[in-house]
């Protein structure tokens, strides 16, 4: 028996697909390389936009149609459907379950008993014996005016310390050397076994005491998390970016440059606060870069409130940014709010942003000519190793690369969307 995994949405959503394939492969399935190959597929859902939740109903319209040709095809769903949707939905898949009630799957499908009805202590299949993604907590308690995770993932839950430093240093031990720390709010993290936490670490903020365990274990050498708020960057936060195994990138969205629209979204923090944060971040690490995500067209959102986040673009000299056109996502509180801003202005504003970004990546990915990045090789196409740099660069060199390895790349060459080099052998 084989199954297949279809993954829509963010990272945590790839780890949730990691779990499911866990519980999949504890009952004797295996892997198919294709959908229509397989006698199980589980849908890994997004909720976020409106088009996300249209992608799951075309879906299981695919889906039945395997139904046709293969009497015993099962389809799953589970990650962020909102309860609404669910209901819905539950006529089209054949079992629909919460992601955080996983142990369902074992027994909704073979009718097993299973001890194990908690996320975190299902162990993730990871995609690759590199990098690893390791959720630190679940669920929000945020409620970002046009945000569905804490209606489809629940209030926050953080894992216990213990636990992630034993899967960490698990982890180092087969061969991993970069973690993927996952959260809605990672920098809220608060476990119930603050104890666990070394009797030298520095640290009184829980994140930035996780960031620094994670930092002594031996054979980690790269560590990232997602996604931060700003709201909750503290002092010890900020300057845990420092320690020396973390990437030097930090992803830490704005959503908007206009404070009536960061009121209207529920944000809790001005531009200017953000762009305080920023300079912080600078201070402690100057070369850091930058990444975010922006919400155009949100409703009421005027030309002149657009500009306001075109501002804090050029001011806070993003590296990177994902941009996102508001579309309204049912039992939020914007859902209620009056869509205006037009279709057709929603793209100019998403195309401004879009254009503005690659202007500045192409900028800001000149200073690297010349200078060495560590890249961990995640691949090879076309002749080439590719991988990412510690600042989130993608990076392509030939020569003797090892996907997994990391190795030094002195830069040659800087486009847009790519920074190409070769391989920088100690002399
Ligand atoms: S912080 Fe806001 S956008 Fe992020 S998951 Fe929570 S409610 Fe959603």
């Amino acid at each position: 028996m084989k199954y297949y995994i279809i993954t829509h949405g963010c990272q945590m959503n790839k780890s949730d697909s990691e779990r499911v394939a866990t519980v999949l492969r504890e009952i004797g399935y295996r892997p198919a390389l294709k959908e229509s190959e397989a006698d199980l597929v589980v849908v890994v859902a997004c909720s976020v936009r409106q088009a996300a939740v249209d992608r799951i109903y075309g879906k299981a319209r695919a889906l039945a149609k395997l139904k046709i040709k293969n009497p015993y095809f099962v389809s799953v769903l589970t990650g962020c459907v909102l309860p609404r949707d669910k209901r819905k939905l539950a006529e089209k898949f054949d079992y629909v379950f919460s992601i955080d009630k996983i142990s369902d799957l074992k027994s909704e499908i073979l009718n097993l008993k299973s001890n194990e009805n908690d996320y975190f202590k299902i162990k993730a299949s990871h995609s690759n014996d590199f990098s690893a993604f390791v959720p630190i907590m679940t669920g929000c308690n945020n409620f970002c005016s046009y945000c569905a995770v804490p209606y489809v993932r629940g209030r926050e839950e953080s894992r216990g310390v213990k636990d992630i430093l034993r899967e960490i240093k698990g982890l180092a031990k087969t061969g991993y050397s970069e973690v993927i720390l996952l959260g809605q709010n990672v920098n809220t993290y608060n476990p119930k076994d603050v104890k666990s936490f070394s009797k030298n670490n520095p640290y009184k903020d829980y994140f930035a005491a996780l960031l620094w365990e994670i930092n002594q274990i031996k054979g980690i050498e790269r560590i990232f998390f997602t996604a931060p708020h700003p709201k909750d960057m503290s002092d010890e936060v900020i300057s845990a970016l420092a320690l020396p195994k973390m990437l030097n990138y930090l992803h830490l969205p704005v959503q908007s440059g206009d404070d009536e629209i960061l009121k209207k979204m529920n944000r809790n923090y001005t531009a200017s606060d953000y762009l305080k944060l920023v300079k912080k971040i600078k201070k402690i690490r100057p070369n850091i870069s930058l990444g975010t995500d922006i919400i155009v067209g949100f409703p009421g959102e005027t030309k002149k409130q657009f500009q306001n986040t075109v501002e804090l673009y050029k001011k806070a000299d993003f590296d990177i940014s994902y941009h996102a056109m508001y579309s309204p996502r049912v039992g939020t509180v914007a859902a209620k709010m009056k869509d205006n801003v037009s279709r057709q202005e929603k793209k100019r504003r998403w195309n401004v942003l879009q254009k503005l970004m690659e202007k500045n990546t192409f900028k800001k990915n000149q200073i690297y000519l010349g200078n060495i990045v560590s890249v961990l090789v995640d691949g090879y196409e076309k002749g080439c190793y590719v991988g990412n740099s510690r600042e989130m660069k993608r990076v392509r060199f030939k020569g003797d690369g090892v996907i997994g390895k990391m190795f030094n790349i002195k830069i040659e060459k800087a486009h847009t969307w790519i920074l190409e080099g070769e391989i920088a052998y100690d002399k």
